[in-house]
């Protein structure tokens, strides 16, 4: 195979890699392991593991970098770290990946931006959330259409209200909700580490939440996206074991991106619109009247203007289409919208901040 072959098999090949062993982990529940795949037992590396490690390797030994594809557990963890931090070569520069991490570092799940980079590579059909999802989403299919929407969202919202909760809140939750709903809810949390606790008490964000653990300069909320957005502020907590919190696949895929979505939601219904929040089941973050919005926080734009080239998923069933991105992330990338639009390439769609996006409403609203 020839350098430049290889150079544009890399990234693809190593996302699908982080993937499948999320897969092992998240969906299978078992440890990565470094040995060798015995017959019969998913456990272990595959041989197109091993290719794609091996594809790193000599990637790395080209360009003159230290060997990162040679053990899997080193392998993953600079997957936590931006690209272009540990992988400087032509194919992410080039593409505008040097920020990109496949893995977020808290949780150890894939970021969505790994999941789009590794579509169409080595059979990766159904998504990670998908699969995550799958039990939910039959059990919703069990009740009328419109119930189930309703439903869905019920849940989410809860979710992302509630990265952490007193054991007890789901009582009174569940007045609303049939009883299997509000088991589903409950299964969506596990109870929160002793670890958890600093001095006496889990200290819990007082904007999204979340709890906060110890960093450089004192306290910091557990949700990436909030610390990213808000000055550091708690209040006083409990204990950890009246504590439960959202399960690590949730975070990653329902409260992450769920702090701006609510964010957003919130300042429309103050504005007194009629907004809906994951209608249809998700078929788009929300909608107001004939607008259809996705919030997405991909830290490259250009593997977020791909992935809407391909295909605009939910946005289609709407007349008017806004692709929307959390404040910090435009203003820490330079040209974000712009590099969005030009990696989008289609004209049916507009690029916004949330605080464009509310600042839009606000000026119809004003205006009406
Ligand atoms: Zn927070």
């Amino acid at each position: 195979m020839t350098i430049s072959a290889i150079s544009s098999l890399i990234v693809p090949a190593l996302a699908a890699l982080v993937i499948r062993q999320a897969r092992v982990s998240l969906i299978e529940g078992h440890m990565i392991s470094g040995s060798s795949q015995l017959h019969g037992c998913s456990v272990g590396l595959s041989p197109e593991d091993r290719k794609a490690m091996a594809l790193i390797s000599r990637v790395c030994l080209v360009n003159g970098l230290p060997d990162r594809g040679s053990e899997i557990h080193d392998l993953l963890w600079w997957c936590s770290r931006p690209l272009g931090e540990w992988l400087r070569v032509p194919e992410i520069t080039n593409c505008g990946l040097e920020t990109t991490c496949l893995i977020q570092e808290e949780d150890g799940i894939p970021t969505a931006e790994a999941e789009e980079l590794a579509i169409g590579f080595g059979g990766l059909t159904t998504g990670l959330e998908e699969q995550l999802f799958l039990k939910f989403m039959e059990l919703l299919a069990r009740f009328p259409e419109h119930r189930a929407d309703q439903y869905y969202t019920s849940v989410r919202e809860f979710v992302v209200r509630h990265p952490v909760v007193m054991g007890e809140a789901f009582s009174k939750l569940n007045v609303n909700l049939p009883s299997q709903i509000g088991m589903a809810l409950q299964q969506f949390y596990e109870p929160v580490p002793e670890s958890w606790q600093i001095d006496t008490t889990v200290p819990i964000c007082m904007h999204c939440g979340n709890a906060m653990k110890k960093g450089k300069a004192g306290l910091v909320c557990r949700t990436i996206a909030c610390t990213a957005s808000n000055s550091a502020k708690s209040r006083t907590g409990s204990l950890a074991p009246e504590l439960v919190r959202v399960t690590r696949g949730i975070r990653q895929y329902w409260i992450e991106p769920g702090l701006d979505e609510i964010r957003l939601y919130d300042s429309l219904i103050e504005m007194g619109l009629p907004v809906e929040l994951y209608p249809f089941r998700d078929r788009v973050d929300i909608a107001v009247d004939d607008l259809g919005i996705d919030l997405k926080a991909y830290s490259s734009p250009e593997t977020l203007g791909r992935r809407f080239n391909r295909n605009i998923g939910g946005l289609s069933h709407y007349r008017k289409k806004w692709v929307v991105v959390p404040d910090w992330l435009v203003s820490a990338t330079p040209s974000y919208l712009d590099r969005l639009r030009t990696a989008m390439g289609r004209d049916d769609l507009i690029c916004l901040t949330v605080s464009q996006a509310i600042k839009n409403f606000k000026s119809r609203t004003a205006n009406a």
